[in-house]
């Protein structure tokens, strides 16, 4: 260990960008063994481990490295999985940056940061190939049921740690498949699918019960979720895009991100049919594409624009570099797949094909099909003083407004929770004046009895490790209540 001083960090090799940009696939190899166990030895086994504090599963990091340094994979896997129902997934998909190997001690003090990302990954990849990943196999069951509505990260996690305690667990998703965002938002060059489809595997043949395409508010309503089961865990995720205003902004050609890439997803990563993308509404294909928006949907949505064969793909976001949302990793990986970022700049209005009453103010575009975009009408922004939240505020610059072309706009701009009281007809279930649901901090528990809930629809639109910690706090609040019931119906 500590040989950070010798050995430089290194990640995983990266395929080059003209290779990369014309497939789906996980842009990062694997680590050779003495890849992995060189790169873990450089970890220092500080006394105070700020990696494991960042980590919102506060895995073991410093153990799991010194083992996999030491060559003990299997003994690493078991530590590592106690603290995270998905490593494999997390060590690809975490932005580390922000949180595990930001926070490393020799990043710190200058060294670089050890890939624990990637050595975590490493880790479970190794696992399933050797057969250490066991089946699911409750000691004793249970008769206690759980209904989880949601197939996302945080209702999988629950159904996995309710499952291994013996209860009888069954998921509900309006989705044909599990995984929620991991499946149908995240593209398959960050996250191959079928790392996720083998974990769905695994709860399936541990005993948990799937039933897909139910959308329960209209397939089946709440009350009978909460007659059948002793409890309910809501996992819904939050959907609700933000829209775009401004002249133009209904016309043809202006799509949402979440179903510009979950239509890819299904394409390219499933081989379904979709109707949308084979006539080209959602297909960046040969198309010259502008995404609005700084976050890692939009850098999802860039980058799956070049894959698809976009002619141009530009990304209009109002703020600068340094205050963009996203992940600083992406925003080089898309760079390097050849994306234009347009910093400073946000969208005014659109001008559309001649005609179409959206294109106002002069700017219908001869020679555009009726009623389509043709171009957003970009203004210029400064950045004005820090906010309550630190960041800079983005100003208009009057006059200085241009139209930059397009044929397809990807609208990333966030996503809001659902009004889910209002439309499951629940009364009683608080929600925050954001709309999430009112839910105790590390239990899930919400304000109705045995009804609890976990992920993005109690934190506003977030990230995978943070659903995970959720769905498994809220699992073990569950088995104490259900637990506790069962004690004082004796
Ligand atoms: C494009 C994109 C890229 C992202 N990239 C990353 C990343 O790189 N790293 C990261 O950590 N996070 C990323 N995130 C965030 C991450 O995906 C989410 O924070 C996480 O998936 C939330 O998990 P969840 O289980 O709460 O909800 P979800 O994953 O959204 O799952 C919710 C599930 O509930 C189902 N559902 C909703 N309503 C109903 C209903 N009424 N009836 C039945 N089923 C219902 C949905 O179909 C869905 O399957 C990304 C998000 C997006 C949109
Ligand atoms: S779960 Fe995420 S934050 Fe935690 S160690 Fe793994 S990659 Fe880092």
């Amino acid at each position: 260990m500590l040989t950070f001083v010798t050995v430089d960090r290194d990640m995983p090799e990266k395929r080059p960008p003209n290779l990369r940009r014309d497939d789906f696939h996980e842009i990062y190899a694997e680590f050779a063994r003495e890849k992995a166990a060189e790169q873990a030895g450089r970890c220092s086994q500080c006394g105070v481990p700020y990696c494991q504090t960042h980590c919102p599963l506060h895995n073991n990091i410093p153990d799991w490295l010194r083992l996999t340094a030491e060559g003990r994979l299997q003994e690493a896997y078991e530590i590592s999985q106690e603290t995270n129902t998905f490593p494999e997934i997390c060590g690809r998909i975490c932005p580390q940056d922000r949180l595990c190997e930001g926070n490393c001690v020799i990043e710190q003090s200058g060294h670089g940061t050890v890939t624990i990302g990637a050595v975590e990954k490493y880790i479970t990849d190794t696992a399933w190939e050797n057969g250490w990943v066991k089946p699911m196999t409750p000691a004793a069951e249970r008769p206690e049921s759980v209904g989880i509505v949601g197939a996302g990260p945080a209702g999988l996690a629950a159904a996995d740690r309710l499952r291994r305690a013996g209860v009888q667990v069954t998921v509900y998703d309006r989705y044909d498949r599990g995984g929620g965002l991991m499946t149908y938002g995240i593209p398959g060059f960050k996250l191959e699918k079928d790392v996720v489809m083998k974990r769905i595997a695994q709860l399936e043949e541990g005993g948990v019960k799937f039933v897909f395409e139910c959308n329960i508010g209209t397939d089946t309503g709440f009350a009978d979720l909460q007659d059948e089961h002793d409890a309910v865990l809501i996992a819904t995720g939050v959907y609700k895009s933000r829209d775009l205003q401004g002249p133009g902004s209904g016309s043809g050609g202006i799509v949402r991100a979440i179903d510009y890439l979950t239509a890819s997803n299904r394409v390219s990563n499933f081989g379904d049919t979709v109707p949308e993308f084979d006539s080209g509404e959602l297909n960046a294909d040969g198309k010259k594409v502008v995404v609005i928006g700084g976050g890692d949907t939009a850098m999802d949505c860039v980058r799956t624009a070049v894959r698809q064969g976009a002619q141009s793909v530009k990304c209009l976001y109002r703020r600068d570099r340094s205050n963009m949302p996203g992940s600083q990793r992406e925003v080089a990986n898309a760079e390097e797949e050849g994306v234009d970022f347009v910093w400073l700049s946000g969208p005014k209005g659109f001008t559309a094909g001649g005609g179409h009453e959206a294109s106002v103010r002069g700017v219908a575009v001869e020679g555009t099909e009726e009623g389509r975009v043709a171009g957003v009408m970009v203004q210029r922004m400064r950045l004005g003083q820090p906010d309550a939240t630190g960041r800079q505020s983005p100003q208009l610059i009057e006059g200085s407004d241009y139209v930059e072309d397009a044929d397809l706009v990807i609208k990333a701009l966030g996503f809001e929770p659902e009004e889910l009281p209002t439309l499951w007809g629940v009364e009683g279930l608080d929600v925050t004046r954001w709309g999430t649901i009112k839910a105790e901090f590390g239990t899930g528990r919400t304000s109705l009895p045995g009804v609890y809930a976990a992920g993005d629809i109690v934190r506003g639109a977030s990230l995978v490790v943070w659903a995970i910690r959720d769905g498994r706090e809220a699992a073990d609040a569950i088995l104490a209540d259900v637990s506790e019931r069962a004690v004082a119906a004796e």
